[in-house]
């Protein structure tokens, strides 16, 4: 595959150059825009200049939502017809991001693709215009736990990237984006991966989980301390619920539109039914929920574990509650057939 050298002069005008064609995404530096006054939220968002692009920072939020937008209008009705409406950009779209984030595409494209056996068409018409173009990730984030989840590498980029203090390299493996580099000079790059993290956990590998767990004590102490704000669901790159609601135009019943918006099994309501019967109301069933889905239940249909260790629902929960602590914790109580 070949590699090329840049300035970040030279680099950012080839940037420039795949913006005339591609939409670009990519972390982006959002000033005051963090959780605590005076600091900043890193997020993804389409790209217009190299400069917009956070190489440094790990980003709170995940790359799910080029794919899946947090408030996605999916149809217009009007009496018995309905249209779709246009994608905000057309065109075919590059997503910067680290190896871990690309491993987590293949968590979404098992849940919206394959699961059920019906292609969600609405995932489907915006994964279909994606490649990935990797960021090389060497050292660990805090609360990164990928080597673990087996999620530290990948082969499947479009192109890759080490970003330097002035300084930009590239490996070509799509031969659609040959153009745009090759006006660097030739070099030896090939992307090297995070060989180990800080934190480290130990995934339960169980082929069934004891109902006695179901019922244990450590999923208590979340009943208090979770505020069910769902953080961790939004910034997870692998939490894919969401609901589906109607909205009717006030001058005509019969005319509306229906939306998706993210929904996550932490949030309030969220397993509400008719009759008003609610599933999980108390914040530990919520959090035994989410992680025997991440970690077993998934595992169990489609062969993998859905959690890639990211972090970022360490980083971001307000009441500093650890999942990836979590996962140590009901490994420690299935040890030796024990169950706390
Ligand atoms: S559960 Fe946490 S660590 Fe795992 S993929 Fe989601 S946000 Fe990342
Ligand atoms: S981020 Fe923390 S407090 Fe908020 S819902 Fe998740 S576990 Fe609970």
């Amino acid at each position: 595959m070949p590699s090329f050298a840049f300035s970040g002069e030279a680099f950012a005008s080839a940037f420039t150059s795949l913006g005339e064609k591609y939409a670009v995404w990519g972390p982006k530096r959002l000033k005051g825009r963090g959780r605590f006054f005076g600091t900043d939220l890193v997020t993804y968002a389409p790209l217009q200049t190299f400069d917009e692009l956070e190489t440094d920072e790990k980003s709170a939020m995940s790359p799910k939502s080029v794919v899946f937008p947090p408030d996605e209008t999916l149809f217009y009705f009007t009496g018995d017809h309905f249209s779709e409406p246009p994608l905000e950009d057309e065109r075919e779209t590059i997503v910067f991001l680290r190896p871990c984030d690309i491993n987590g595409f293949r968590r979404l494209d098992a849940m919206f693709l394959e699961n059920g056996g019906t292609a969600d068409p609405f995932y489907l018409r915006r994964r279909e215009k994606l490649h990935f173009f990797m960021i090389e990730c060497r050292e660990s984030f805090e609360n990164c736990f990928c080597v673990s989840m087996g999620s530290n590498t990948t082969e499947n980029y479009a192109a890759a990237f080490r970003f330097g203090e002035d300084s930009v390299e590239v490996e070509v493996k799509d031969p659609r984006f040959a153009q745009f580099f090759a006006s660097g000079t030739p070099s030896s790059f090939t992307p090297e991966f995070v060989n180990e993290n800080v934190k480290k956990v130990t995934v339960p590998a169980v082929e069934e989980m004891p109902p006695e767990l179901f019922v244990s004590p450590l999923w208590d102490e979340y009943d208090s301390r979770c505020i069910a704000c769902g953080r961790c669901n939004t910034s997870c790159v692998t939490c894919t619920c969401f609901s589906s609601l109607d909205l009717f135009y006030s001058d005509s019943r019969n005319c509306g539109e229906r939306r998706r918006v993210w929904d996550g099994c932490h949030l309030d309501g969220f397993s509400d039914m008719a009759g008003g019967h609610s599933f999980r109301k108390k914040k530990g069933e919520r959090m035994r929920f989410k992680t025997f889905h991440k970690i077993y239940d998934f595992r169990k249909r489609f062969g993998y574990d859905m959690c890639v260790g990211c972090g970022r629902c360490d980083d971001v929960c307000p009441e500093y509650i650890s999942f990836s602590e979590c996962i140590d914790r009901v490994s420690e109580a299935l040890k030796g057939g024990e169950v706390q």
